[in-house]
């Protein structure tokens, strides 16, 4: 296997030295690579002259009842896929060359962006994800990083930091690769029996049924979480922990539709932790 892997940040900042002079695309990932991890990267190819994917799974961001243990771990498969796709480099730093230790400085996101959605459960945890994408966009220095629109909280708060802090990147956003089933692409997709995978598909079915209605020129964001909640509701297996109509940008709750908004979900099948979104209009 031809394709460089680095495992401390020196190491690869010695690499890029002498690359600096191109352009960078860097898509950080925890791995277990799938389809929407590859369609970052095939942009990030695309894009840049240089692409480099990191692959950390960041303990920062699991609270302590969560799958950092057993969050699945592939970096084998995960090399070739990167291979294949033409990346430039790999970058697989341990917590320990990332410094992970209990007095690690720490970046705080606006509080406001992380009181909600998945942050109103997920205590510390983007704090943990703006810290490590922090370190990482130092270390990698890319010209653009590409995020996923999946995951819009953390999206909409790195895009804050970047611009509070004047980091000099481009943040990109990819939207959200999807199964024929309408279940978006997820590295805990793992987890999920064929029964659970089917019945995950009623997460971005319900999503749908608000824009429907929403074509229909409802604006009231209650009707539609309404509609939504409805959907929801055919299959019992599927536990909601929360259903928001929110800005974009700020992730402040709307209540009437004005402008574009994000729909966001999070729900449980099989006790394994799922999220959506769409951006309705
Ligand atoms: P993760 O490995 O889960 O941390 O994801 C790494 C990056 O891939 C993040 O920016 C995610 O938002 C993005 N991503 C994850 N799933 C998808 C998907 N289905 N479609 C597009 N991007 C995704």
């Amino acid at each position: 296997m031809n394709l460089p892997l680095f495992t401390t940040p020196n190491e690869l900042s010695h690499y890029l030295q002498s690359h600096r002079s191109q352009s960078i695309g860097f898509v950080p990932t925890m791995g277990a690579l799938h389809l929407g991890h590859q369609s970052l990267i095939d942009r990030a190819r695309r894009e840049n002259t240089l692409a480099i994917v990191s692959i950390f799974v960041n303990p920062l961001q699991f609270g302590a009842n969560e799958d950092l243990d057993r969050y699945p771990r592939q970096l084998e498969i995960d090399r070739v896929i990167c291979e294949t796709a033409g990346i430039d480099a790999l970058f697989v730093p341990t917590p320990v060359s990332m410094g992970i230790n209990n007095t690690l400085t720490q970046v705080i996101p606006p509080p406001m962006m992380m009181s909600g959605l998945c942050g109103a459960t997920r205590a510390g945890h983007f704090q943990g994800v703006a810290t490590i994408v922090t370190k990482l966009l130092n270390i990698v220095q890319p010209d653009r990083a590409y995020f996923g629109e999946k995951d819009a909280q953390q999206l909409a708060i790195i895009r804050r930091i970047v611009a509070d802090l004047n980091f000099p990147v481009d943040i990109i956003g990819c939207p959200t690769l999807r199964a024929d089933s309408g279940l978006a692409h997820s590295s805990r997709n793992q987890y999920l029996s064929p029964t659970g995978r089917s019945q995950a598909a009623i997460i971005y079915h319900s999503l749908q049924q608000a824009q429907k209605l929403a074509d229909l020129r409802e604006v009231n964001t209650e009707k539609l979480l309404a509609a939504v909640t409805t959907a929801l509701s055919t299959v019992p297996a599927f536990q909601l922990e929360y259903l928001a109509i929110v800005d974009p940008q700020t992730l402040q709750p709307i209540d009437k539709l004005n402008e574009p908004a994000l729909l966001a979900i999070a729900g449980r099948i099989e006790n394994t932790r799922l999220i959506d979104n769409i951006i309705i209009s």
